[in-house]
C-alpha cells in the first residue's frame, strides 16, 4: 500500500499490524490500515516505528492465546522504554483471541491498551480516542476504575458498512470478505463463538467493492468467509443472491479474470454452484472442500452434518461439471473417540478421492468447545502416527497432480519475487505455485508458463510468453 500524498500531507503517525492465521484475517488487516490510514496513520514495517501496534489474532491453533501473551510481553517492554523517552506505542488486540479473551486480556497483561473483537473493529477509531483520553488522564496522575478499553460486541450494525472503500491490491490479487460467522457448530471449532452467526453482506456491496478493487489492478479477486457458500446476501433486484448468483455478476466485471472463493461447506455446496464450475471461465478449476475426516461415526461426532457419501457424491458432480477440478481439503486425526477403523476410512476416502493439497492436523482441545469435553481422548502418540501415514498419503498425491500437469502450457498470475535472485513466483489455476525466471516488472501480470517440473508442493516453469496484462 502507498503513501501517495504530497509530503506536506503525510501521516505523522504510524501503525504496525502482525496479522495471524486465515486469509480472513488478511482481509480485517487491510481493512484496519485503511480505516486507520483515513485517521492520518501510515502504515510501520517494525513496531519499533510504530505509535500503534494491532495483533490481530487467530485462535484456531493449539496454544493460540499463550502465543499472543508471549508476543504482548514484548510489546508491553518496547512501551516501557518508550515511555522513559516521552513516546508512548498504543498496544490494540483484534480478531478472534480478543474475542475469546475479552477482559481477561487486559487483565493478564495490562499494557493492553484495547481489545477488539473481528465484527467490531470499525469502531476502531472512538476506542482509539478513549485509549488515548484514558492515557493521557493517567499522566495526569488520576486513578482510573479498570484499564484498557474493550468491544467484543456482535453489533447489529455490519462494520461493512462503516469501512472505507479498500485503498491498495498487492500484486494483481485481492481478497473480498463476503460473509462472515457461522451456525454450524463442529465440535471442535471455536468459529461459531468468536465470529458469531452467519452474515451474508448484500451482493451490490460486494460488486461495488469488486469493482474499486479492479480498477486498483485487481485481476484476481479471492471470495472470503467462514461459511462462504452458505453465502446469502441481498441481491440489488431484492431477491436472496446465492454464491453462484453473484459468481455469475462478479464475472461481468471487465478486467476481472480469476476468481475464486474459500473456504466451504459440503452441505452449502448447491446444483447452481456446481454449475458455476463448468459455466464461469473465470471461476478457477480450484476448490477447497474440508471433509475432516472418511468415517461417518466420527463426522457425527464433529457434527459435520453430512456424511462420507454426500463428499464422494459431490465430489463426481463437481468433476463431472469440470474434469480438471484441484481439490482440497482439511482433516483432522485422532478426533475423540476416533478408532484404527475410523482413520482406516479416511485413508480410504483420500485414496479414493486423489486430492491436488491438503492441510492435515492432529485434534487439539478448544477450551468451550463441545469436542473438549468429549471422552475418548486419543493417545499424542496415536494421533502422531496416524498424521504421519495420512500425509505421507497426501503428499504423494500433491506431487502426482502437479507431475500430471508437467509439459503444458498455462496462465499463471505472476505474484511475488521467490527466494532466489531472478526468481519470481506465480499461481496457476489450479493455486499450486510455480518458480520461474522472471523480471519485477512481470509482477501483477498473467503470462503463459511452461511447466518444467513438479514438485510435492509447487512447479517449475519458464516464460512462454506475456498473456494478459494488468491494465496500466
Ligand atoms: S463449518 Fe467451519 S467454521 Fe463452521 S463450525 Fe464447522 S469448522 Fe467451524
Amino acid at each position: 500500500m502507498t503513501d501517495v500524498r504530497p509530503d506536506s500531507q503525510r501521516q505523522r503517525k504510524r501503525v504496525f499490524i502482525r496479522t495471524y492465521g486465515c486469509q480472513m484475517n488478511v482481509y480485517d488487516s487491510d481493512r484496519m490500515a485503511d480505516l486507520l490510514g483515513s485517521l492520518g496513520y501510515g502504515l510501520a514495517d517494525s513496531v519499533e516505528q510504530a505509535d500503534l501496534a494491532v495483533l490481530n489474532t487467530c485462535h484456531i491453533r493449539e496454544h493460540a492465546s499463550e502465543k499472543v501473551y508471549s508476543e504482548l510481553g514484548r510489546l508491553r517492554d518496547v512501551k516501557q522504554e518508550r515511555r522513559g523517552a516521552g513516546r508512548d506505542l498504543t498496544i490494540a488486540v483484534a480478531g478472534c483471541v480478543a474475542q475469546a479473551e475479552g477482559e481477561e486480556m487486559v487483565r493478564r497483561q495490562p499494557a493492553v491498551d484495547i481489545v477488539v473483537g473481528p465484527q467490531a473493529y470499525h469502531r476502531l477509531p472512538e476506542l482509539l480516542a478513549e485509549a488515548e483520553r484514558k492515557a493521557a488522564l493517567k499522566r495526569a496522575g488520576k486513578r482510573l476504575p479498570g484499564a484498557g478499553v474493550l468491544d467484543t460486541d456482535f453489533p447489529a450494525e455490519s462494520k461493512f458498512d462503516h469501512l472505507p472503500a479498500p485503498h491498495g491490491v498487492r500484486a494483481g490479487s485481492a481478497f473480498l470478505s463476503i460473509q462472515e460467522g457461522c451456525d454450524k457448530f463442529c465440535t471442535f471449532c471455536v468459529v461459531p463463538y468468536t465470529r458469531g452467526a452467519e452474515y451474508s453482506r448484500p451482493a451490490a456491496a460486494v460488486l461495488a467493492e469488486a469493482r474499486t478493487l479492479v480498477a486498483a489492478g485487481a485481476i484476481e479477486i479471492t471470495l472470503l468467509g467462514q461459511n462462504v457458500n452458505a453465502y446469502h446476501g441481498e441481491g440489488p433486484d431484492g431477491a436472496t443472491w446465492s454464491l453462484a448468483r453473484l459468481i455469475q455478476a462478479l464475472a461481468e466485471i471487465e478486467g476481472l479474470a480469476r476468481l475464486r472463493y474459500t473456504t466451504s461447506h459440503p452441505r452449502d455446496m448447491d446444483d447452481d454452484l456446481i454449475a458455476a464450475h463448468r459455466d464461469v471461465p473465470q471461476l478457477m478449476p480450484y476448490l477447497h472442500l474440508p471433509v475432516q475426516s472418511g468415517s461417518d461415526r466420527i463426522l457425527a461426532a464433529m457434527n459435520r452434518r453430512h456424511g462420507r457419501d454426500l463428499f464422494l457424491g459431490l465430489v463426481d458432480r463437481l468433476r463431472a461439471a469440470r474434469p480438471d477440478l484441484a481439490l482440497s481439503s482439511d482433516f483432522i486425526v485422532g478426533f475423540p473417540g476416533e478408532s484404527d477403523a475410523d482413520f482406516d476410512a479416511t485413508m480410504q476416502l483420500v485414496d479414493q478421492v486423489g486430492f491436488a493439497s491438503a492441510f492435515s492436523f492432529k485434534y487439539s482441545r478448544r477450551p468451550g468447545t463441545p469436542g473438549s469435553a468429549l471422552p475418548d481422548q486419543v493417545p499424542e502418540a496415536v494421533k502422531t502416527a496416524r498424521l504421519a501415514a495420512l500425509q505421507s498419503l497426501l503428499v504423494k498425491q500433491a506431487r502426482a497432480f502437479n507431475q500430471s500437469k508437467v509439459g503444458r502450457i498455462v496462465p499463471v498470475l505472476l505474484a511475488e519475487i521467490g527466494r532466489k535472485p531472478g526468481q519470481i513466483v506465480g499461481k496457476t489455476p489450479w493455486l499450486q505455485s510455480v518458480h520461474l525466471e522472471g523480471t519485477l516488472r512481470l509482477i501483477g501480470r498473467i503470462a503463459e508458463v511452461r511447466l518444467t517440473a513438479g514438485h510435492a508442493n509447487s512447479l517449475a516453469g519458464e516464460l512462454a510468453g506475456v498473456a494478459r496484462e494488468q491494465a496500466a
